[in-house]
Formats: structure tokens, C-alpha cells, sequence
């Protein structure tokens, strides 16, 4: 099968490195075409990430040769779509919210496709915010926005912010499984990686937590509901609830977001084993499509009384897994556990790449 060409925005950076070496030997996507700030323009990649690559896996062979172009360059981007460089972007940037909503908006206008990491559009209404087990159903919203923005081929596909990864998908299949959740209660322990690079000071971070991470409880709380959220016309309509309370902190950890969680369920509450299950036993559309970045078991449960840890578990799965445990009653609510997922994977390359697939496999790209 012929490889679809990709570009990726913003590919020196802690999310665009991951991409790279994701897509290093992805059987669908290869990466011809990458972009990132004025400063890293017109040196070839391995000179732009010079000193500052992350990853103890490589880029792809060829990507260190290509020439990095400057991301606020459409008609860059256009001339390598024409020449059959570029189907789509994943875009990984990092600017002021409003320049990046317009750089995205621009791409897709040129007729470019753009599966974006930034969290500039998420609370656009015609802009699908998914994860692929979840609510792959709102990329069906992708028409509309086209018909209603006048944009031809292209479109903006975006997905939630990391930190909701982590208790996302556990909530959704025992809300599958006809249980409500009516309230959450949820701490946060994210890594520091999810600053991006050089991100939070060191002397910040060594011996301390960091009791504030800005924008993000607000995320935490808000986002669930536009996942949760219904097409109607051209919108997407946010669920009622759960009503989310967030607590997000940044701890001395690389990679892994932890998250601790109580949940009240409606009149109806599954029993302790009952929820085990049905997060064992929880398969959605991209493992049926065989997606090649759907982890086999989006849900791993462990029984150990100290699991998940960031360290052993935040790889599970090609690192896009979420591990599960402590799972237990709560004596404010009526459950509590712990669920784990990979940051920068899960959370961010890997969850674009997944939806790239996705709508790949639903003819969108
Ligand atoms: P980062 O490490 O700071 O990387 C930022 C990227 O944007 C670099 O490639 C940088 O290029 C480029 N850039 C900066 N200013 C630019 C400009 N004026 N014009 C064009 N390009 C510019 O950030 P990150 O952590 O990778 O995050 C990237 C995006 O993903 C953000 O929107 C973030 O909110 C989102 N995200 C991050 C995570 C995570 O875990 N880190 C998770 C989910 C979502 P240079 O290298 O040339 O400066």
C-alpha cells in the first residue's frame, strides 16, 4: 500500500518530536513535510533538533534530510500538498490560542486537512474534539463544517487535552454499560513533560509539586461534556454532566499522567467486580477497525494494591493504553480508582495519529 505523505506543525517540540517517531514506521502515514517556529525554518531537521531531541527512539529515516519550513507558511504547506508531499497536517504548534486557531483555520481554508494537539479550537462548535473510542461518531460533523466554513477538502479535527485521557474512557464504558455518573471528583498528578520543552523550571520541579497548572481544571472540568455531547445541525451540543471538580497538579514525573478519581453513579451503581469487567472486557470502533495505533485493550485493570505507576505502566499497550487500580468503594461517593496514560502518547501524538486512522477509515482523509 502507498503511504499517505503528512506534515507535521510544530515537529521540533516535545508533541512533534513524538509524532515523528511514531510515524517513523506507521504502515499508513509517512512524514514528508515539517514545520515549526521562524527559528527552526530553513535548517534540516536534525539541525533544528539538534541538542534538544527528547526521545531515546530516532526519527525516521529521511525526516533528519527534510527541510523545516516555517509553520506560519500556508502556501508552503499548499506547494507541498500540490506537489504530493502533504495530504494533512498534524498540527503540534505552540503560540498565543488565537494565532494558532487562525493558522489552523487557514490550513484548512488552503484545502489541508488539519488533526490538530492545540486546544485553539476545542471549544469551536462545528470542530470535532475526539477520542476514537469514545465519540468517533462526531468526525460525521466534518460536512457541515466544511459547507458552513465554505472550505472544499479541507477540514479541523482536534482532540481533548492529556489529562482527561486518563479517566475518559474508563467513565465512558460504564456509562456504555447503562450506569450514570452524576458527579466526579477528580486529582490529578501530571507529568512535566506535558509543559512542552524547557517547560517548567527545574529548581521548580526537583524535591516539589506544583499545586497549579493554568487553564487546566477548567479543561478537566469542561471538556468531558462536549466528548459526551450530541451532533445536532451543523453543533455539537454538550452533555448535561457529570458535574466535573478537578484538582491538577504537576509533579517530578517525565511522562504519564495519574489520575485519582471518585465517582457517583445514579440510582443504578454496578458492583466493584461488575466495573472490573466491564473495564476488562471494553473494546470500542478502532479495535474493531483494527486501527494500527488502537491499543488491543484500551482499559487494562491491575489488582495490584500499588498500580498503575507512571514508571510501569505508562507504556502499556504502545503507550496508548490506560491502566486502571485501585479500584474501591468511596466512602464520600461510591467508587474510587486510579487510571494512567501516557502523556505525550495517548494523550497527544498517539491520540492524533489514532484519530488520523480513524477518519481515514471513514474516508475523510
Ligand atoms: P513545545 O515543546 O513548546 O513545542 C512547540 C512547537 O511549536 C515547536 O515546534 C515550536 O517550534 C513551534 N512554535 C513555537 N512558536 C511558534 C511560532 N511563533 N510559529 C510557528 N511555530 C511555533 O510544545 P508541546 O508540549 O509540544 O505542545 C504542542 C501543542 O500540543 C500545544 O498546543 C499543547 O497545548 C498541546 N499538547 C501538549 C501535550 C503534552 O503532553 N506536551 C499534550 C496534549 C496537547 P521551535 O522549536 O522552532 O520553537
Amino acid at each position: 500500500m502507498q503511504k499517505i505523505p503528512v506534515g507535521v506543525l510544530g515537529a521540533t517540540g516535545m508533541v512533534g518530536q513524538q509524532y515523528i517517531a511514531l510515524l517513523a514506521d506507521h504502515p499508513w502515514f509517512e512524514v514528508r513535510y515539517v514545520a515549526a517556529s521562524p527559528r527552526s525554518a530553513g535548517k534540516p531537521y536534525a539541525e533544528a533538533v539538534a541538542g534538544r531531541w527528547h526521545l531515546s527512539r530516532s526519527y525516521g529515516k529521511g525526516v533528519g534530510d527534510l527541510m523545516v519550513a516555517d509553520a506560519n507558511d500556508v502556501q508552503s504547506a499548499l506547494a507541498a500538498f500540490k506537489k504530493g508531499d502533504c495530504a494533512f497536517v498534524f498540527s503540534a504548534l505552540e503560540m498565543a490560542k488565537d494565532e494558532i486557531k487562525a493558522l489552523e483555520e487557514a490550513y484548512a481554508a488552503a484545502g489541508i486537512p488539519v488533526v490538530s494537539n492545540a486546544s485553539a479550537h476545542r471549544w469551536t462548535p462545528d470542530v470535532p474534539m475526539l477520542i476514537a473510542e469514545i465519540n468517533p461518531h462526531h468526525a460525521d460533523i466534518i460536512p457541515q463544517q466544511r459547507e458552513q466554513r465554505g472550505w472544499d477538502k479541507g477540514f479541523i479535527v482536534v482532540k481533548p487535552n492529556c489529562s482527561i485521557q486518563s479517566y475518559m474512557t474508563p467513565i465512558w464504558a460504564l456509562m456504555q454499560k447503562g450506569y450514570e455518573i452524576r458527579r466526579m471528583f477528580v486529582t490529578t498528578l501530571q507529568a512535566v513533560s506535558g509543559a512542552g520543552y524547557p517547560g517548567v523550571p527545574s529548581l521548580d520541579m526537583i524535591d516539589n509539586i506544583v499545586p497549579y497548572i493554568g487553564g487546566e481544571e477548567e479543561k478537566s472540568e469542561q471538556e468531558p461534556l462536549k466528548i459526551l455531547g450530541s451532533v445536532q445541525g451543523g453543533t455539537i451540543v454538550n452533555a448535561p454532566g457529570p458535574l466535573v471538580s478537578a484538582h491538577c497538579n504537576r509533579v517530578p514525573v517525565v511522562d504519564g499522567h495519574t489520575a485519582c478519581v471518585s465517582l457517583e453513579f445514579g440510582d443504578k451503581k454496578p458492583s466493584i467486580e461488575e466495573v472490573k469487567a466491564i473495564w476488562a472486557q471494553f473494546r470500542a470502533l478502532p479495535q474493531e477497525l483494527k486501527l494500527p495505533f488502537a491499543p488491543e485493550q484500551p482499559i487494562i485493570v491491575r489488582e495490584e494494591a500499588d498500580r498503575p505507576q507512571p514508571r510501569k505502566d505508562r507504556d502499556a499497550d504502545k503507550a496508548m493504553a490506560v491502566t486502571v487500580g485501585r479500584i474501591r468503594p468511596c466512602k464520600l461517593f461510591d467508587l474510587r480508582f486510579v487510571g494512567l496514560s501516557h502523556n505525550t502518547v495517548r494523550g497527544a501524538a498517539g491520540g492524533g495519529i489514532l484519530n488520523a486512522e480513524l477518519l481515514k477509515a471513514r474516508g475523510y482523509l
